[in-house]
C-alpha cells in the first residue's frame, strides 16, 4: 500500500528547527573516532503501510495502563540529515547539496493513559505547516533552507487533536503535555493543548537549539523543570513527572543542547520515548550519530548511557521518527544490545 493511501498530501514544506543553524561549530573529531564509516549501514524506512493509532496495555503498580502511538503525519529530510560524517559547519551544506531524501518518516506523538490523568509525550506537526507562508516569520535564510531540505505530509485528520478526539480522551482529562525538546514537529500540536499544563527541562526551555518562538502559541509558557539528581541509575537525574514516581523526565543530550527523554517504568518493562536521540533503532545499535547533532559527543555519551540501561533493565526503545517505533510497543519488542 502506497503511503497516500492513507496519508492526503498536503504539499511539501520544510522546517529549520530540525537543524539548529548555528549549532556547527564542533570538529568531526568525536565522531569520526566514533562512527567508524557506518554511512552505508544505515537502514531507513523503506515503507509506511497504514498506521492507524496504535495502542498497547502495560500493568504499572498493578493497574492496567493503556499506552497510544499516535502518528501525526510524515516528514521527509535528506539523507545526509540522518548519517553524516562531516564537520558539523559543514553539515548544512552538505544537506542542501545532497540531492536524496529519505522515504517519509512518521512523526510519532505518545499518550499514557496514567492512573493520574492522561500523558501527551510530544505533540507532533499540524496540516499548516504545508502553507506557503508558514516559515516566512523565522526570517529569509532559515526559511529558504527549510522549503528546500524537509517535506512534510500532514492532514488535518493527522493532527495529535484530532486523533485524541477520535480516541475519546478529551482536553481536560490531560493532567500534562511533556516536551522532549522544542523543535516545531515536536510542539505544532501545541495549538491543540491550551490551558493544559506543559512541561519542558528548564534547560531545554531556556538554552534551546533550532527553537523558533514565532511558530509557538503566544500564550506558550511551560513549567520547567529542573532535574533531581541520582535518582536514575546510568542517568542519574531525573524528574519525576508522577506522585508514583514511575514516570520519569531525563536527559538525553546531544541532538539539542538539552534534549531530554521520558522514561515510564512499568511493572513488566520500562519503556523509553526517546525524542530525537536518533532517528531509528538500528542508529543505536550500530552506533550510527546523525547527521544533525549539536554535541556528536554529547550524542554518543546518550547513546552508551541508553545501552547501558538496556543491558540491565526491560527497555523498550521508541524514537520520534522510527517506523517500527509502533509496532515494538504493541509488541513490546525489547531493545537488544549487541
Ligand atoms: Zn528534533
Amino acid at each position: 500500500m502506497q503511503r497516500s493511501d492513507f496519508i492526503e498530501p498536503t504539499g511539501n514544506a520544510a522546517l529549520q528547527s530540525i537543524v539548529p543553524i548555528g549549532h556547527f561549530t564542533q570538529t568531526d573529531q568525536d565522531y569520526n573516532s566514533f562512527a567508524q564509516s557506518k554511512i552505508d549501514s544505515i537502514v531507513l524506512p523503506t515503507a509506511i503501510n497504514k498506521v492507524a493509532t496504535q495502542t498497547t496495555t502495560v500493568k504499572c503498580n498493578g493497574k492496567s495502563v493503556k499506552i497510544h502511538a499516535i502518528q501525526t503525519g510524515t516528514v521527509a529530510v535528506k539523507k545526509s540529515h540522518i548519517t553524516n560524517r562531516t564537520a558539523h559547519f559543514l553539515t548544512p551544506i552538505k544537506i542542501s547539496l545532497d540531492r536524496h531524501f529519505t522515504e517519509f518518516m512518521p512523526i510519532w506523538v505518545w499518550v499514557i493513559e496514567h492512573p493520574e490523568g492522561n500523558i501527551v509525550i510530544d505533540t507532533g506537526e499540524n496540516a499548516n505547516v504545508a502553507n506557503p507562508g508558514y516559515f516566512d516569520p523565522i526570517g529569509k535564510l532559515a526559511a529558504a533552507y527549510s522549503k528546500k531540505n524537509f517535506k512534510f505530509k500532514v492532514s488535518q485528520e493527522n493532527e495529535i487533536g484530532f486523533q485524541l478526539r477520535q480516541l475519546g480522551i478529551k482536553k481536560d482529562s490531560i493532567k500534562n503535555v511533556i516536551l522532549t525538546h522544542l523543535h516545531i514537529d515536536h510542539t505544532d500540536g501545541l495549538k491543540d493543548f491550551k490551558n493544559v499544563e506543559i512541561i519542558v527541562s528548564e534547560k531545554e526551555y531556556k538554552n534551546p537549539s533550532g527553537h523558533f518562538p514565532e511558530l509557538v502559541p503566544n500564550w506558550f509558557k511551560p513549567k520547567t523543570v529542573r532535574f533531581q539528581t541520582d535518582f536514575v541509575e546510568v542517568f542519574n537525574e531525573a524528574f519525576p513527572l508522577t506522585k508514583a514516581e514511575d514516570l520519569l523526565l531525563i536527559p538525553t543530550q546531544g541532538h539539542t543542547k538539552h534534549h531530554t527523554s521520558v522514561l515510564f517504568k512499568t511493572d513488566e518493562c520500562d519503556i523509553l520515548f526517546a525524542g530525537d536521540v536518533c532517528y531509528n533503532q538500528e542508529q543505536l545499535i550500530t552506533n550510527d550519530l546523525p547527521g544533525i547533532n549539536v554535541s556528536y559527543k554529547e550524542t554518543k555519551n546518550t547513546y552508551e548511557k541508553i545501552k547501558t540501561y538496556a543491558k540491565y533493565n526491560k527497555l523498550i526503545f521508541l524514537p520520534s521518527h522510527d517506523i517500527d517505533s509502533g509496532q515494538r510497543l504493541t509488541n513490546k519488542t525489547e531493545l537488544e544490545v549487541r
